[in-house]
Order: structure tokens, then sequence, then C-alpha cells
């Protein structure tokens, strides 16, 4: 077993996370050192004419936030998403537009399934308005820490309770409406906190006019650009096996090309998923432990398709619909960004993006692509009937570890889980509400912390 020369810093898993975290550390001796034969984990996409396929994270929030910092430091287009953000499609009909209290009048419903969802929707908006205190934009704004992450004071019973409990019983429509919301962030209710539901399902529920962004060839693009600026501080095909530490340092195991080898660095970030970290980091707390081990990651399963129209498409101003009752739970219009107020201007083609999260990608387990390919196609003909016979190049991916959402008592493990463990520090989606902005934030509060340790440490 070969032994490295000491570096200033390792970080694991090359996801937004970890390399947010190498290029803050860019200017010490930093490797970064990747499982996969490519960096940007959930981050998946890939070109396809004028458009571009979304198989992982798609949208991202406004101008000021990390990731967006990071696609202007990396060269890359920030496209602002023109349009819809919440249609609805339940029952044959799809609601497109307007506000997101009239929906119980517009969608194709029973009466008694209209008055639930007035009940639940009046009951959602009130938990949203409790779990917000003292959050801004929870998902995809630009909340800054000063050096710590939030606690939100009175949230107790909320966290304690799952979403379904605080949503109370419902009509079976709107169960299938609220679900569909669920498992757009790869959870049930009957799994998912009440106060992250409230937040989460119920923030976007009420964001049809939210900003948010796309970027040009996709949010790719960015994670791209910055392995670019690395250059050979990354080193991909080789899983991190174990790390541990002592009073000089960390020892990280990996292997490269099927041999054992043995890195040395003063300080570590670990920016692998939650089960990742929790295997790999030798003699954790037991709190921490204990923390890693209640992170639950949902799955999905994701069809990016390329449209072969040949000019404008009804759908070309909405950008995500949610869809109740069949296997698909989300259809994203990811070419809205590239069409302008005239369609005049509008290039032939388009690129969909749809899943099926949670339970519904749990059913797909057994299914071939072909199969999942089939369903997934009538499914969005049925939603866009237009798009008959327009669907051309696809592309699966089946994500088992999708989405870290959040179970009941999550808020009293954020501190266990954010916490350094001497000279190990822990970033990923998982530490914060996940997605790509928190996940890139604590890649570079890691690394900020590592810069402020080896100042004071000298060298
Ligand atoms: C279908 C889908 C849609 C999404 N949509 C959005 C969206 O629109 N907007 C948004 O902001 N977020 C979205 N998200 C969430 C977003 O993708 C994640 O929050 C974010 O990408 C997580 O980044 P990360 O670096 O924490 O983890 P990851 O991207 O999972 O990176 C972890 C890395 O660690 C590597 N690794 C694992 N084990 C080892 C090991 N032993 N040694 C070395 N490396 C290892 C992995 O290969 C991976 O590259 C979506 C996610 C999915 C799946």
């Amino acid at each position: 077993m070969t032994e490295s020369v000491r570096h200033d810093a390792v970080v694991i898993g090359g996801g937004i996370a970890g390399l947010a975290a190498a290029a803050a550390l860019a200017e010490r001796d930093v490797v970064l050192f990747e499982a996969a034969d490519r960096v940007g984990g959930r981050i998946l996409c890939q070109g396809a004419g004028n458009y571009w396929l979304n198989l992982g994270a798609h949208i991202l929030g406004r101008t000021e936030s990390p990731m967006a910092r990071l696609a202007t430091e990396t060269g890359s287009e920030l496209l602002p998403i023109q349009g819809h953000m919440a249609a609805v499609w339940a029952k044959g009909r799809l609601v497109r537009h307007g506000k997101v209290e009239s929906y119980p009048f517009r969608l194709n419903m029973s009466l008694g399934a209209r008055l639930s969802l007035i009940r639940t929707g009046l009951r959602l908006r009130a938990a949203n308005r409790r779990a917000s205190q003292g959050i801004q934009d929870a998902i995809h704004g630009d909340r800054v820490f000063a050096g710590s992450y939030p606690t939100v004071a009175g949230d107790g019973p909320l966290d304690a309770r799952s979403f379904a409990e605080v949503l109370g019983p419902m009509h079976p429509e709107v169960d299938a409406l609220l679900r569909a919301g669920c498992n757009r962030l790869s959870g049930e209710p009957e799994a998912m906190s009440g106060h992250f539901g409230s937040l989460i399902v119920g923030g976007l529920w009420s964001s049809a006019t939210r900003t948010a962004h796309s970027v040009r060839g996709g949010m790719g693009a960015i994670t791209d650009g910055l392995a670019a600026r690395l250059g050979n501080r990354i080193v991909t095909g080789a899983p991190a096996l174990g790390l541990g530490q002592d009073g000089e340092g960390v020892r990280l195991r990996i292997n490269r090309d099927g041999r054992e080898e043995v890195i040395l660095a003063r300080h570590a970030v670990i920016a692998t998923p939650a089960p990742v970290a929790r295997r790999i980091v030798a003699d954790l707390p037991e709190d921490k432990a204990a923390a890693l081990d209640h992170v639950a990651y949902g799955p999905y399963v994701v069809m990016a398709a390329a449209t072969t129209e040949s000019g404008p498409m009804p759908y070309d101003d909405l950008y995500a619909i949610a869809v109740a009752g069949r296997t698909v739970t989300m259809i994203f219009n990811s070419a809205n960004a590239l069409r302008g107020p005239d369609g005049s201007a509008r290039a032939p083609g388009g690129a969909l993006m749809a899943y099926a999260g949670a339970d519904k990608a749990r059913l797909l387990a057994g299914r071939t692509d072909d199969e999942i390919r089939a369903l997934f196609i009538g499914e969005i003909n049925e939603v866009l009937p237009e798009t008959r016979g327009l669907i051309g190049e696809t592309r699966i991916q089946r994500w088992e570890h999708g989405y870290p959402y959040w179970r009941p008592g999550r808020l009293d493990i954020q501190d266990a889980l954010a916490r350094p463990f001497g000279r190990i520090h822990f970033a990923g989606d998982y530490v914060e509400y996940p997605s790509t902005d928190p996940a890139a934030r604590s890649g570079q509060m890691a690394a900020q912390a590592i810069l402020d340790a080896l100042a004071t440490e000298g060298g």
C-alpha cells in the first residue's frame, strides 16, 4: 500500500458540494476523490441539439444564490424561467395559470373533493406560515448563515409529526394531488416531517411565480466548469473506503485502479451522501452516527426526452406540471427558458423531463427501461396530447438515493449532522434543506473552516 505526501485537504465526493468545497480550497494543496467516472453527482444532463436533457437537478434560485454565483464564476449562462411553475393535471384536465387559491374551483374534481381541497389548502397555508417563521425561501432561497445553521423556534410539534398528520384526513382526489407534491420531493406524506412538508411542499404549492433560473446547457455546465478549473486535482474512479484521523491530520483509504492507497491530509471534507459518510468515517461520536443514520433518501425514476415539433406548442409557457393519480409525478418543460414572448422566434424541437418519485418510483424497480419509456411516453401524451408522435430521443435514469427529504425529528439532529468531527467536515444537501444551493454552500462553509484552521496552524 502506498502513502502520499500530506496534502492540505482532501475532498471526498464530486457532486456540487464537493466541487464547491474543492474550488474554495483551490489556493491550497487540495485533491478531490470521486467514486464514479464522472463528477456532478445528482447534477446530470446531456446536450440534445439546441436543447439539453435534464436527468437530475434543473432549477436554480435567485441570481444572488450560491449556485448562481458559481454559474457566473464558471461562465455559465443563467436563463430566467418564464413559464408557470405550478400547473396541475388531474383527471384529464390541465389547470395551467392563475392563483393556486383558484384551483379548488378549476380542477376537475367532485364537490366533496373541492371542499376537502379548500380545507386542506387553508390548513397547509397556516402550517406553511408557521414553518416559515425565521426562514426565508428555504429551498431555492439565499439564506446566508452567519457560520451556523438555523434553528426554528417553536417548530417542535410540526417537526415531531408526519406531514400526513399535519394535513389531517382528506378526500382521495385531494390526497392524490398532495401526494404528487410530496413525491416530487421523493417522499410520502406519512414518512415526511410536518415541518418539511409544510415548508417545502407548501412553498412549492404557492410558488407559481417564484424567481427561478435554468442554465444554458443544463446545470452540468456549472459542475463541468468547476471540474475544468480544478483539472488534475480531481481523481475520478477512486472510491473512498475509509477515513480516520489523529492529532496530525486525516488518513484516507481509496481504491485506485484496483489497488488500495492511503492519502494523507491535514483536513478532509466528506461530501458523499449520508450513508456513505456514515460507513466510511471511523470512530464517529454516537450522536453524529445516529444523526447520519436518521437521514433517509427517496428514489426517483427519471426520463428525459427530446421532442421533434416544428413550431410553437401550447405548453411553451409552462415550466412545471404536477400530475395527480398517475405514475409520473412531475413533467418539466426544460426548454421553457429559451422561449421568448414572441412565439415566431421559437426554434423547432424541445426537451421534456418527467419523473416518478417515492413509492411510484419503487413500483418501477422491476421494470425494464423500455417498459418505463413506454409508460412515461403514454402518460406525457395523456397530460400534453400535442406531444403524440413527437417524442424523439429519450434517456432513463434511476436514482436510488434521489433526495434526502426530512423525516419527523429532523430539526433535533441538525447540530449533530452539520457539526464537524475533529478534522473532518461534512458537506452535502442532507446537512440542510436539500437542494443544490445549500449543498454548494455547505461545501463552501466546510472549505472556509479549513482555510481558517490552516491559517491558524501556519504553513
Ligand atoms: C431527479 C432530481 C431532480 C432534482 N431537482 C433539483 C432542482 O431542480 N434544483 C435543485 O436545487 N436540486 C434538485 N435536486 C437535488 C440536487 O440534485 C441535490 O440536492 C444536489 O445535487 C446534491 O449534491 P451533493 O453534492 O450533496 O450530492 P451528490 O450530487 O449526490 O454528490 C455526492 C458524490 O459523492 C460520490 N460518492 C459516493 N460514494 C463515494 C465514495 N465512497 N468515494 C468517493 N465518492 C463517492 C457520488 O458518486 C457523488 O458524485 C434534484 C435531484 C434529483 C435526483
